[in-house]
């Protein structure tokens, strides 16, 4: 058996089954300060069968590179208690077991690359409280001084675009700042999916993550990006984002016919399928 946890901003999920495919158990908790996650992680696995190997599928920012003291630890971050956490060493200790991490974002794209249409190379890309981006490549997740955070990234401003400054705390405009469901809130006093569909801020959305994908396919190669989150609650938003990004490109990219748009084929479990493929691949 292995097991798994998805680990977010506000809650936990923890699974254990005998592939990523064979779930057997899962349990969601809320995430609180450290000491009381990992408690009350440890007292749900203690009640499951045994598991040879942990993956946990982390939020950010955490040190992923095995040769730094700081691997497994969650970095600086607003949320109290934890910066500086040796997350995935707490659970080794409390668990016995081999603990592999990895972002939630690159969990959830490794997932998505393994179980979707087997292609090698993809993103992932969700749009919620904040944006995340996960990129696999040739089936590897994409580390260097850290994590990719594609989210942080600063678009182009549409001509005629209004002088909105955007929500992001570290850069304003940023893609996050621009197309995150609290900067849909700040600037159009509703959620995108609340909004009438003929509203300007679906066809503006949909251009902020359009290029997103674009500037994906174009610097990485990656064959789909697959995106997904709240915000996609938004009927059609994906199509959008796919015409859109179609007319960016405009026929240059090489790989365009084979690039895809895509929901998440695994829906809301692509995070804690992918930590337990991270478990799988580290017995
Ligand atoms: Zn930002």
């Amino acid at each position: 058996m292995i097991g798994g946890i998805e680990a977010g901003g506000t809650k936990c999920v923890l699974a254990v089954g005998h592939s990523p495919d064979a779930i057997t158990a899962t349990h969601t908790i809320p995430t609180r300060a450290p000491r009381e996650t990992i408690a009350e992680t440890t007292a749900w696995f203690a009640a499951q069968p045994a598991i040879s190997a942990l993956g946990l599928a982390t939020f950010g920012p955490v040190g992923l590179d095995p040769r730094r003291p700081d691997f497994g630890h969650i970095l600086a971050t607003p949320k109290p208690g934890w910066s500086g956490f040796d997350f995935a060493g707490a659970l080794a200790r409390e668990l016995r077991v081999p603990v592999a991490v990895e972002t939630d974002v690159n969990a959830a794209a490794l997932a998505e690359a393994r179980a979707g249409l087997g292609v090698g190379s993809l993103a992932y890309m969700t749009v919620g409280t904040g944006i995340g981006v996960g990129l696999v490549v040739e089936g590897r997740c994409v580390h260097g001084a850290a994590h990719p955070e594609m989210g942080h990234y600063y678009p182009r401003r549409p001509a005629g675009d209004d002088p909105f400054a955007g929500v992001c705390p570290f850069h304003g405009d940023c893609l996050e700042g621009l197309a995150s469901g609290p900067a849909i809130l700040a600037r159009w006093g509703a959620t995108l999916s609340d909004l009438p569909g003929d509203h300007p801020a679906h066809e503006r959305v949909a251009y902020y993550l359009a290029q997103a994908c674009h500037t994906l396919f174009a610097a990485t190669s990656v064959e789909t990006v697959v995106v997904g989150g709240g915000v996609f609650d938004t009927p059609g938003l994906r199509d959008r984002i796919a015409r859109i990004c179609t007319e960016l490109d405009a026929g240059y990219l090489p790989g365009g016919k084979r690039h895809r748009v895509a929901a998440p084929h695994l829906g809301h479990r692509s995070g804690i399928t992918g930590a337990l493929t991270l478990a799988q691949h580290d017995r």
